[in-house]
């Protein structure tokens, strides 16, 4: 039945084929670099690049050592790791006069650190080339491993964001090898290590979950003392992917945004576009003011 759920209207946005974003494109071929923005087709791209000047970086490959059933990144064993990748990220972050960037990476559980040595350096490096721009990484749960995000949060970004991605009853089924307790885990620790450093949360909406289920991950969140949460429509990137269950009208995620805010998060994008990095330059402030 769900193979003949049509894709709402408001979800057909129209992309723009006059792009002006072409050089930034190669740019990033030259310094052999991948944006989650172009390897996912975000919708946002030409909002994020060209208006609002975010991008989000994919750093330590490609290729994930996990196969998350919602995710378009090829699963495999990585290549062996960069060290010049943390320069190039940020001299792009500088060329693309960036006022705000998001660092995501695979999940590298054949490294023992999970990468997060490569990690904190491409923090550092950013952060000695642009010292203006806002920095928010967006980690694996680096294998749960103490350590690792002790190693990243030392390098001191301005948000630390780690999606739990979907509601507790769904995740053994939406993700692979995280764990829902994990990650609130992950989240609550981050907080702990640098208590001034916003943490934030995502969740898709659309694979199945009820309203109450999706309240009970805000709680959950909000017990572990996220600040910032966001909220958008799961799309199947291709046919071996999950399906659709549900497509969310506007309103609703309104009303979910609504009751986000008066759990106590300082900050909640949710809409059918909203994604991990989606309006994030806007929630540095909103999470510093509060
Ligand atoms: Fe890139 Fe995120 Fe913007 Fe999409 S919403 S274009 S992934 S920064
Ligand atoms: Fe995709 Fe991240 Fe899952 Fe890897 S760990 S498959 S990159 S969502």
């Amino acid at each position: 039945k769900e193979e003949h759920l049509r894709k709402p209207d408001w979800l057909k946005i129209k992309l723009n084929t006059n792009e002006n974003y072409t050089g930034l494109k190669k740019l990033m071929r030259e310094n052999r670099l991948h944006t989650v923005c172009e390897e996912a087709k975000c919708p946002n791209i030409h909002e994020c690049w060209a208006v609002r000047r975010t991008a989000t970086f994919m750093i330590l490959g490609n290729v994930c050592t996990r196969a998350c059933r919602f995710c378009a990144v090829k699963t495999g064993l990585p290549t062996e790791l960069d060290w010049q990748e943390p320069e190039r990220v940020a001299e792009s972050v500088r060329l693309m006069n960036l006022k705000h960037v998001v660092v995501t990476a695979v999940a590298r559980d054949d490294l023992k650190d999970g990468g997060a040595a490569v990690f904190a350096e491409t923090i550092r490096a950013i952060r000695r080339k642009n010292p203006f721009t806002t920095i928010e990484v967006l980690p694996s749960d680096m294998g749960g491993v103490y350590e690792n995000l002790k190693t990243l949060m030392d390098a001191r970004p301005d948000i630390l964001n780690h999606n739990i991605e979907t509601v507790r009853r769904l995740t053994p089924r939406v993700r692979a090898r995280a764990t829902y307790e994990r990650s609130l885990e992950f989240l609550r620790r981050a907080k702990e290590l640098q208590p001034d450093i916003p943490t934030k949360s995502s969740i898709m909406v659309g694979l199945g979950e009820t309203k109450e289920e999706i309240i009970e991950a805000m709680d959950d969140l909000r017990a572990n003392h996220v600040d910032i949460l966001t909220i958008g429509q799961y799309l199947q990137p291709t046919k071996k992917h999950l399906k659709v269950v549900k497509y969310y009208h506007p309103d609703e995620f309104r009303e979910l945004k609504e009751i986000a805010l008066s759990k106590g998060f300082t900050h909640c994008e949710a809409g059918p576009l909203v994604r991990s990095s989606y309006h994030a330059d806007e929630q540095v402030n909103a999470a510093s003011a509060a």
